[in-house]
């Protein structure tokens, strides 16, 4: 049986699947339509939404691929691995991309060993040549270069995409595919590691990766106590705080809420953003922001080049009235 068809790892929790399922058929879709192949998404999971599962026809897969176990229910390191290594032997996609999460970071390298490939992580760019070959782009060299790499000769190729890169595909109800139900060895189910809780991580205000509003700062904050507006503005918005790489190693944001090419890329509906540069590093998480407001006191400043809506002046000044408009707002005044 020769290597055929394009696969995406679907992620989920609690039987609902998680946004990056939906970005990646996007990328997968375009790689199937290139080789004129089907695109496969598939799912590992317990008691998974059945709507769910057949969004990911609508939003671009010819068929989707369920694992459905009790074991499957949380995600754990060796049956994921053991699963999704399984499905490559009994189908052998040519081409398997997964997201850049945690899980993705830790299921797609594992399985690359197991199934002798190879696989380039965080990629920004997929394409595919005419001999079938995928092109994997992404930033090397500490983000100086983009790296172009092949998996020339063993299958299947594999990439994980950093997650957010891209929107969903439009929302399609008429188109069809199947979902199919495999079955699975139990000894595959079996794990090493036991998950006895689960706690969220309830730092400051939240995960930034799934925010639909952002309120982020920089330098151009000049303190701690300056950049405490920044927070303030975030709570009042019921948003989430960002920060440049300078804000993140002065200490006054922890890392987890660093935007740009060695942190989070986002993708809010609203990004005001005070005090921060626009350093093509920080740039690259933000390419999908849908709306940017950028405040700085320099009218040359990068950030104007890619914001939609640009107040130059000093952050001192205009922070505080934002935050009083708000806090009006929300007094009813
Ligand atoms: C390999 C690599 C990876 C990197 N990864 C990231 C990353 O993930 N994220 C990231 O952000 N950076 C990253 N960087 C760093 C990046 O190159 C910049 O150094 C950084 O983004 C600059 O942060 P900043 O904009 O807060 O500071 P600055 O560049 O110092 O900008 C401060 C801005 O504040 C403005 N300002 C000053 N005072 C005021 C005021 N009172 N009111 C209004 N505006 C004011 C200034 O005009 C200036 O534009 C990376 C760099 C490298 C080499």
């Amino acid at each position: 049986m020769s290597y055929k068809n394009v696969w995406t790892l679907s992620e989920q929790e609690q039987g609902k699947l998680k946004e990056v399922s939906f970005e990646l058929l996007k990328r997968g879709r375009a790689l199937a339509d290139k080789r004129k192949v089907e695109l496969v998404a598939i799912v590992l999971g317990h008691n998974l939404d059945k709507d769910d599962l057949q969004k990911l026809i609508y939003f671009g897969a010819d068929k989707v691929l369920v694992v459905d176990a009790p074991e499957l229910e949380y995600f754990l390191t060796d049956p994921y691995v053991n699963v999704v290594t399984k499905l490559i032997e009994n189908h052998k996609p040519e081409i398997l991309i997964a997201s850049a999460t945690t899980t993705g970071r830790t299921v797609a390298p594992a399985v690359a060993i197991k199934v002798n490939t190879g696989l380039t992580a965080d990629c920004t760019g997929l394409d595919i040549d005419d001999e079938g070959h995928l092109i994997q782009t992404r930033p090397a060299i500490g983000g100086n270069i983009l790296a172009t790499i092949k998996t020339p000769i063993h299958r299947p190729q594999m990439a994980s995409v950093r997650p957010h890169s891209n929107q969903p595909l439009d929302i399609d109800k008429s188109r069809t595919g199947e979902i199919v139900y495999e079955e699975i060895d139990k000894e595959l189910l079996k794990s090493r590691i036991k998950r006895i809780e689960f706690h969220e991580n309830e730092e400051e205000t939240g995960n930034i990766q799934d925010a639909e509003v952002i309120i982020a700062g920089g330098k151009g904050c000049k303190t701690e106590e300056k950049f405490k507006m920044i927070k303030e503005i975030a709570t009042l918005m019921h948003g989430a705080v960002g920060g440049s790489r300078e804000a993140v190693d002065l200490g006054w944001i922890s890392y987890p809420h660093q935007i740009g090419l060695s942190g989070q890329t986002v993708s809010p509906h609203f990004y005001l953003v005070a005090g921060v540069s626009g350093a093509v590093q920080h740039l690259a998480g933000i390419k999908t922001a849908e709306n940017i407001v950028a405040i700085n006191n320099d009218s040359e400043a990068q950030i104007f080049q890619v914001a939609d809506f640009g107040i130059q002046g000093d952050l001192n000044d205009i922070l505080p009235v934002i935050i009083n408009k708000l806090k009006e707002r929300k007094e009813g005044k």
